[in-house]
């Protein structure tokens, strides 16, 4: 953009346009509007002005905000204008911790099971070996064991029974746990006598000793080691094209990638050039590839307001869906089990200090009170150490936590990134954690009542990332069957947007950037369908995402 634009833009700060267009201190025509935007209920999560009727956008990003004649009065010839028909506008969501890339990839190339019966399952597991060549892996992912009508997990006889001929490896949801069949053991060369591998489990029937298909957190990963990866560079491109317009239907305009790796990294740079990245993109680097990284001396912020260079991203224990967490207090129902450690504290450590030493932010993933313990330990001394001024460390997730550990995030200025769709989508989970646990977990209203800045996050494939069912789930702690999760935790709908922006722009230092209409910013927003502040808390999933905007594009229009 031409110099003046830019000091326009960055000069405006807290001062609002108009003050600067009154006093003539810019000329209109150096300033043009390419587009206005009016007639509409603006909510802007700016405190300042926080509704509006109006704005103006020029080059990507808002220029002035305003009453509808304010804003209006800016239009020269050539500005395009759109009444809005008094629809509420809010700023682009925030995804600040999903997998857009690998999610991507997944629904081109395995059979999605998100399915509501085992016998519906087994019938698309069939359908996919049908047209596979024997041998080959038949793969399939987003199977929730919790959801199906049988109530019971999927048994090795019965992925034996309806494919006998393919190696068959189906994910759970949640991507730490996986269910496989006798070609696939083989192929793993494991078999009853194998000891479980450090961080993870073959369950095995506790009366025969025989391996039972389940394989959680690392042993998953043996798995997952031998399936050959068949994706071109186009593959990856094209995953990221699907995703991001699934997503931008929903009123997501940004997302950090939780865990990527240098192709998912080459992949989003690859649909931006094709004109195909509908959305912004936050990259976290995992552990595994940061040598790599730190040679080439990236780090952190290297990029633009596209496709952005995120944290180190580390694994501290399990997840929460799949009921692998490590707790200090066994799970309801299982009094020996406490979930799984799957990085020891000192080589978390030892990794982190890499990173942080060569001026990476890091996020790692910490579940249970014992991780988020761990995690925190790991920051802690770091900061001790290596002193860095604002490092906003990240504990994706940070899921049941307690006083203790609250007062250390605050005091540590660390941002928690909790689930955002599970009291809802998850729900019926919750039970294995017990209702007191529940009221510690995602634990929105202790974090802002402590002066924290947790983000929305959905962490997809592990929970949907349709923000309005964020925004309802945080609002409610209600399931779809009505049953209630954790009421302590509830949250106003005003503090569960700004979560669900603001909070996601300064999860990743672009809180001056994006998360707010405000002049200067980047034109990033969602027209919604019916006023949500207006509709009954517990069907604000239904309103309808009419148009998502990104850098003053429509990139979705219902
Ligand atoms: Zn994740």
């Amino acid at each position: 953009m031409p110099a003046s634009r830019r000091e326009f833009v960055f000069g405006m700060g807290a001062i609002g346009a108009f003050t600067l267009f009154s006093r003539n201190v810019f000329s209109i025509d150096r300033t043009e509007p390419e587009l206005i935007l009016y007639n509409g209920n603006f909510w802007t999560v700016n405190p300042r002005q926080p509704r509006a009727q109006a704005v103006a956008i020029s080059g990507g990003r808002f220029l002035a905000i305003g009453s509808n004649d304010e804003v209006l009065a800016l239009a020269a010839g050539n500005a395009k204008k759109i009444d809005l028909g008094g629809k509420t506008v809010l700023p682009g969501f925030i995804d600040a911790h999903s997998h857009p890339a690998e999610a991507g990839l997944s629904h081109l190339r395995m059979v999605d099971c998100d399915l509501r019966s085992i016998a519906d399952i087994l019938k698309a597991l069939r359908e996919r070996a049908s047209k596979t060549p024997p041998g080959e892996w038949v793969l399939g992912f987003k199977y929730d064991d919790t959801k199906t009508a049988e109530g019971r997990p999927l048994t090795r006889e019965e992925l034996d029974a309806a494919v006998p001929n393919h190696p068959v490896y189906v994910q759970h949801r949640g991507g730490h746990t996986a269910w496989v069949n006798s070609p696939a053991i083989k192929l793993a060369k494991i078999d009853d006598h194998t000891p479980d591998p450090a961080g993870g489990k073959y369950d095995r029937d506790p009366t025969t000793g025989h391996l039972t298909g389940h394989v959680r957190e690392t042993g998953r990963e043996t798995f997952d080691k031998i399936i050959p990866s068949n994706f071109t560079r186009d593959d990856h491109r094209e995953g990221v094209r699907l995703i991001t317009q699934m997503m931008t239907r929903t009123g997501v305009t940004s997302v950090t990638d939780a865990m990527g790796t240098p192709e998912d990294l080459r992949a989003y740079q690859d649909a931006r050039e094709a004109g195909q990245l509908k959305m912004r993109v936050y990259c976290h680097i995992y552990q595994a590839f940061m040598d790599q990284m730190l040679a080439a001396g990236v780090k952190t912020g290297l990029g633009d307001e596209w496709v952005k260079v995120g944290a180190q991203k580390m694994i501290c224990d399990g997840s929460i869906s799949e009921r692998t967490a490590r707790l200090s207090q066994p799970y309801i129902g299982r009094p020996d089990d406490f979930g799984i450690l799957v990085t020891p504290e000192e080589e978390l450590y030892q990794q982190s200090r890499k990173a942080h030493a060569a001026g990476w932010q890091l996020g790692t993933h910490a579940n249970g009170d014992v991780g988020i313990d761990i995690t925190l330990r790991v920051y802690e001394r770091l900061q001790k150490e290596l002193p860095r001024k604002d490092a906003r460390y990240r504990l994706e997730h940070c899921t049941v936590v307690n006083d203790s550990l609250i007062a250390r995030i605050k005091a540590l200025g660390a941002i928690p990134t909790p689930f955002s769709t599970y009291a809802y989508y998850h729900g019926e989970k919750m039970k294995e954690y017990g209702a007191d646990r529940v009221n510690h977990m995602f634990a929105l209203r202790s974090f802002i009542d402590a002066g924290i800045r947790p983000t929305q996050a959905s962490d997809y494939p592990p929970g949907p990332f349709e923000p309005m069912m964020a925004l309802q789930s945080e609002v409610t702690r209600t399931d779809a069957k009505g049953n209630v999760w954790g009421p302590q935790q509830k949250i106003t709908l005003e503090e569960a947007i700004r979560v669900g922006t603001m909070n996601g722009a300064y999860a990743s230092f672009e809180e001056n950037l994006k998360g707010s209409i405000e002049p200067g910013k980047l034109a990033d927003l969602v027209v919604l369908g019916r006023d949500v502040f207006k509709e009954d808390p517990y069907s604000i999933i239904s309103i309808p995402i009419e148009r998502t905007m990104v850098d003053g594009r429509w990139v979705w229009e219902s």
